[in-house]
């Protein structure tokens, strides 16, 4: 297998980073449709008409309808077509990132993705969850290249409810881990190539900025306060996250996220949530010296991610099998394991990992 990086061709963050969003982009072209959320809409449109005021390029704002679904994606590749549209823009969280990125590479035409709230990995990977109109899941679509552009306004993602970027550190939390594991297993990245140095270090410096800064950011956050650890954990979940797990790949962490979605108990819990939580119980898996579990317990605790069943919302441990058997399935990340994974070992490390969450807090 080949070794292999990708990332977005650029990545601009700070404090108002939007009033400079015409100088970032202008090279892309001269019409840009910029697909929102409506909260991100509210909380960008008006530093975008500013930055663009006077400017040769037109803009058009499209709210779409929340869910990265194919029609919702088919909807926004008649309107760039109509309107000879050669920028497609994302504003918002997941959801507007992915039909962006999808109506983008329909269209063949460049994406920038300016996420609103920090809560996934989302923004620089090179690939997008599609589910179909009834919002069950339809499929992956991999693509040839990353985002041409991510421009993160750090101002505007402060602003956002804390615990989007809280789940963020949560989903930024397995990607040191989980590219461990591959790299340990010879397993190919989510972009299907051989992991380099060059990941890991990423990958490595994602998990050390968190124990540095998470708690910091956390704080400052819950104040709306723009300070240096929450610009370091804004990069750490964008940027380090998303490009670390890109090149780094998957394995328990994100299957006991695929798998607890199964259970409707869970239906409130984020993405980070339930990956911070995997990541205690893929360690478990692997066996890990107690430090290290002790380290991850600390850090989910000091910034508040579950380390419990109850706190996912899992009151009745008899479901989590169900959990397991579909974080088992094949073709899921959870098969980078060394020496593999059944759902029974899983559900006893998730039972185990539990035992020590509830240890933790006195229970
Ligand atoms: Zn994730």
């Amino acid at each position: 297998m080949l070794r292999l990086m990708r990332a977005p061709s650029k990545y601009v963050q700070g404090p108002d980073a939007l009033l400079e969003l015409y100088e970032q982009v202008k090279d892309l072209g001269k019409s840009f449709l910029f697909i929102c959320s409506k909260s991100g809409y509210k909380a960008a449109q008006p530093k975008i008409e500013k930055s663009f005021a006077g400017k040769d390029a037109s803009i058009r704002f499209e709210i779409f309808g929340g869910m990265s679904s194919t029609g919702e994606i088919a909807k926004m590749q008649k309107i760039a077509k109509e309107n000879k549209i050669d920028v497609i823009c994302a504003i918002g969280g997941g959801s507007a990132i992915d039909t962006a990125k999808a109506t983008a590479y329909y269209e063949g035409l460049p994406v920038v993705i300016i996420p609103t709230v920090c809560a996934t990995d989302a923004p620089c990977t090179g690939l997008s969850v599609i589910y179909n109109d009834d919002g069950t899941f339809a499929n992956y679509i991999f693509y040839p290249k990353n985002p041409d552009a991510v421009i993160v306004d750090s101002s505007i993602i402060v602003k956002a409810p804390v615990r989007f970027l809280v789940s963020g550190m949560g989903d930024a939390l397995g990607t040191y881990f989980e590219a461990r594991m591959c790299q340990k297993t010879n397993s190919p990245s989510l972009e299907n190539g051989g992991i380099t140095k060059s990941a890991m270090a990423l990958c490595e410096l994602c998990y050390d900025t968190l124990l540095a800064d998470g708690y910091k950011a956390k704080k400052s956050a819950e104040l709306g306060i723009l300070t240096l650890a929450v610009e370091a954990i804004i990069e750490a979940n964008t940027y380090l996250s998303g490009v670390g797990a890109d090149n780094g790949g998957l394995a328990t962490a994100h299957s006991v996220y695929n798998g607890f979605t199964a259970l409707e108990e869970c239906e409130k819990t984020m993405h980070g949530e339930l990956v911070a939580f995997g990541t205690v119980i893929q360690l478990i898996l692997e066996n890990a010296p107690m430090e290290e579990i002790e380290e991850v317990i600390d850090f989910c605790v000091s910034v508040g991610l579950p380390i419990t069943l109850k706190e996912v919302g899992v009151t009745d441990p008899s479901r989590v099998m169900i959990a397991a058997e579909k974080a088992c399935a094949s073709g899921e990340s959870i098969h980078n394991m060394l020496g593999d994974v059944t759902p029974q070992q899983l559900y006893h490390a998730v039972l185990a990992a539990d035992a020590l969450g509830k240890d933790f807090f006195g229970e």
